[in-house]
């Protein structure tokens, strides 16, 4: 089975309305439909039921931020995994924002991977280091906690759908954006896919999409693209950027063109 390639755009807490669907629009024109690649936007919470009137669903899906893991309930100010599952097909989980800002923990994420789940959601989980831990030589060490948590409530079944997005937070524009090397990044996403084989068999450790993410843009998107055990790339900064998130997607298909010849 192959894998169609993954571009995720998270806009984190920009655009407001009417910036959001004027991007999509751009988007639309701009890009093609195709079946090797996917390509999702993940917007603010406020714009996902505006944008999924105006979005063309044979280009793109709609990928939520975040959200709360019970179903309903008195939990002021939240919204449900129940209430997006009409809206959205992915749920970008476990960001370093999220985790540094917000004080997510490894049993909150674990709670929200498994609602998405539930609520045939699929999750995005984001997975990495912080710089000290790297330096510290904690990097292996973090990796499998993160995806041992999160996925603790799955069945092997279940990862095979989901995707973990290795983001070293070091590399992430918000915190810093130090690249990190293609060769540095193929390391640790072959770690990652070796210890879903490791918690989950070597079926799941196939199907399980692992995405790169910090500070791709269209003028580096390549090298992280051409990483054997790398299924897509989730962009923060660059997706907001009508010409860098088109070139990124560009990239994906040229890159495809190239292996199909
Ligand atoms: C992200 O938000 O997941 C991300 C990778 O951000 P950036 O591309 O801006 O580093």
């Amino acid at each position: 089975m192959t894998k169609r390639t993954l571009i995720v755009g998270n806009w984190k807490m920009h655009l407001n309305t009417s910036q959001a669907s004027l991007l999509l629009h751009r988007l639309q024109e701009r890009i093609r439909i195709s079946r090797d690649i996917e390509v999702v936007l993940a917007p603010s919470m406020l714009v996902l039921q505006p944008l999924s009137l105006q979005i063309d669903r044979r280009k793109f899906r709609l990928a939520s931020q975040n959200a709360f893991h019970k179903d309903d309930g008195a939990y002021t100010g939240e919204v449900s995994f129940t209430m997006l599952r009409d809206l959205v097909h992915y749920a970008i989980i476990g960001h370093s924002e999220r985790r540094i800002y917000f004080g997510e923990d490894h049993s909150m994420i674990r709670d929200k991977v498994a609602a998405c789940v539930r609520n045939e959601i699929t999750p995005i989980l984001c997975v990495g280091e912080t710089q000290t831990e790297r330096r510290q030589g904690e990097t292996r060490q973090v990796l499998h906690d993160q995806i041992a948590t999160a996925l603790h409530n799955l069945t092997a079944k279940e990862v095979e759908n989901i995707c973990i997005a290795y983001e070293p937070v070091w590399a992430i524009s918000t915190f810093g954006g130090i690249l990190a090397k293609p060769d540095e990044a193929e390391k640790e996403m072959k770690f990652i896919r070796d210890q879903v084989r490791r918690l989950f068999g070597e079926k799941a450790a196939k199907r399980v999409r692992v995405l790169y993410g910090g500070s791709v843009d269209d003028q580096i998107v390549r090298g992280y693209l051409e990483i054997e055990d790398c299924d897509g790339v989730l962009v923060g900064g660059a997706s907001i950027n009508y010409h860098k998130f088109s070139g990124i997607v560009d990239a994906a298909y040229s890159l495809q063109r190239e292996k199909e010849a």
